[in-house]
């Protein structure tokens, strides 16, 4: 059992208890009350925005060189991968995910902050070209406080991806996580707090305020001080971020929810494209935005290659997070869980055929825990709930196809717009049909892969903006341009 922290939460650059209505934060393997986490009140939000714009403020932050704000995100980088072990044992606690995923999700978080302290190393201001007497320029500033509002599935990463951008811009921020799973943040908040107090910065450079969305998630958007909101979770939560943030005419960047398709052609290599089917919506319970969880065969390979992944499917290993065999470890917690399994019983009743899964695992050993089986549903309408809802768990939709165009149609006939994974050995075909699908991401013959170098977001209903990528920094500040005359030649009403 990881340590867990203390039940204090991090406001205005100290740790205290939170004086909002405390979260019993529970193992999802057992059942068990990991601890309770005293969480933030409004009064608190408001308190750590004001202390969060003098920290921006200050001089020692504010004036700081480049190269001396990178070296402090070189540090945050080097605790979180020092402390890697410990963080993916509380966020396998929290979370239920396995061991293995956990620690690739805290390094990732480690390489986010030092991807971003080597792109602020080499950020510039540019000299643009001038009409006239005056040297024009157009410069980059903070934007001051930002808001950092994260769901349940990827804690740590999804913090590393908004505060280290946000930190390198030269703000402040605000830092939402999940009333599920607040102990990573918090133990991420430790880091950044030391290494901030260690620099002879601020520390109400971040504020953690764990706590319910609709009390202080929503506080920290509407707070008037918080100048740009980050936002990470599901696509209803979004819309209501994206008319707070009309309203006080502030961006916001949404990343939002998916049901990406997966594309199985005729010319496919089938063991690379069963491995990866399996992954792409196996992988993390199928609790990940980009959870590839339509599945699209061609109608000459379909019942064969159904046959083949149902029975792999089956020999999925279904345990703990914490035992080194599991492959599909609990959901986050067992009123998602619950979710899930309805979501099942609406496709049965809808005419959905389930293949395998379809109900909790059996025994001794899952009796307690969030678990719900790997399942595949075939004989499903495109139209259907279950081919058009995110169900957000390890829940797999199969649909026949035979005609390119058709297939693009209803890869496309979704709300949603965030991945896609096509597994083929015809180059022409990856290339036309990726530039057809309408998606954020499209993996060909891979599923899943993430670079913090490479821009991530969706369209339609899966968001609105971009994280991660060369300019990922330049998204929490803003620009400015300056005009400087450079003779003396008096403007045309000085006569
Ligand atoms: P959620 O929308 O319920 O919550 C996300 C965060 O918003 C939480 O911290 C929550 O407390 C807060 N929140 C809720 N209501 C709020 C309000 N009115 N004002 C301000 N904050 C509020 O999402 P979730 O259930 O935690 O996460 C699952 C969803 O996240 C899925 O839809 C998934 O697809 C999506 N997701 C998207 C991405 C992506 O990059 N596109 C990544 C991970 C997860």
């Amino acid at each position: 059992m990881p340590r867990i922290p203390a039940d204090e939460i991090l406001i205005a650059g100290q740790w205290r208890r939170g004086r909002g209505t405390p979260i019993h934060t529970v193992d999802p393997a057992d059942g068990s009350v990991l601890t309770t986490v005293h969480a933030a009140s409004a009064e608190d939000v408001d308190e750590a925005a004001h202390a969060a714009a003098a920290a921006a403020a200050a001089p020692e932050w504010r004036d700081l060189a480049p190269h001396d704000r990178a070296r402090v995100l070189y540090r945050i980088g080097d605790a979180i991968e020092e402390h890697a072990d410990e963080l993916s044992a509380l966020q396998t606690a929290d979370t239920g995910k396995t061991l293995g995923e956990t620690r690739a999700l805290a390094l990732s978080a480690a390489g986010t902050f030092r991807y971003t302290a080597a792109a602020l190393e080499t950020g510039e201001d540019a000299l643009t070209p001038s009409r006239g007497p005056y040297l024009t320029m157009s410069t980059h500033e903070p934007i001051g406080v930002v808001a950092a509002i994260n769901p349940w599935n990827s804690p740590i990463a999804s913090d590393a991806q908004k505060a280290a951008p946000a930190l390198a811009g030269g703000n402040a921020v605000l830092l939402k996580p999940a009333e599920w799973t607040p102990l990573v943040s918090l133990a991420f908040g430790r880091l950044v707090h030391r290494a901030l107090a260690d620099a002879g910065l601020p520390t109400a450079l971040l504020a953690v305020l764990p706590g319910r969305g609709r009390v202080v998630g929503d506080a920290i958007a509407r707070h008037p001080l918080v100048g740009r909101i980050g936002f990470t979770g599901g696509t209803d939560t979004g819309r209501a971020i994206a008319r707070v943030a009309a309203d006080k005419l502030v961006p916001a960047s949404l990343e939002l929810g998916g049901k990406s398709p997966t594309i199985v052609r005729e010319d496919a290599d089938l063991e690379q494209a069963l491995a990866g089917v399996m992954y792409g919506i196996f992988s993390s319970s199928g609790q990940s935005c980009i959870a590839g969880s339509r599945l699209f065969v061609h109608a000459s390979l379909h019942d064969a290659f159904l046959t083949e992944l149902v029975r792999r499917v089956r020999g999925l290993r279904v345990g703990p997070g914490t035992s080194p065999e599991t492959q599909v470890a609990p959901l986050v917690h067992h009123a998602h869980r619950d979710g899930v399994a309805a979501a099942v019983e609406r496709a049965r009743a809808e005419g959905g055929r389930v293949l395998c899964g379809g109900a909790a695992p059996q025994g001794e050993r899952y009796a307690k825990g969030a678990y719900y089986l790997p399942t595949v549903i075939d004989s499903l309408p495109n139209s259907a709930r279950a081919c058009q809802e995110e169900i957000f768990g390890p829940v797999l939709v199969a649909q026949p196809y035979a005609d390119e165009d058709d297939l693009v149609a209803r890869a496309n006939d979704s709300v949603y717009g965030l991945a896609c994974g096509i597994w083929t050995r015809d180059a022409r075909a990856a290339w036309r049909l990726g530039r057809r699908i309408e998606a954020g991401t499209v993996w060909i013959n891979t599923y899943k892969q993430f670079s913090v170098s490479t821009p991530f977001g969706g369209v339609k209903d899966s968001g609105l903006g971009i994280e991660k990528g060369r300019d990922l920094i330049r998204a929490y500040q803003r620009q400015k341009s300056l005009y400087w005359g450079t003779d003396t030649t008096p403007l045309p009403w000085a006569n």
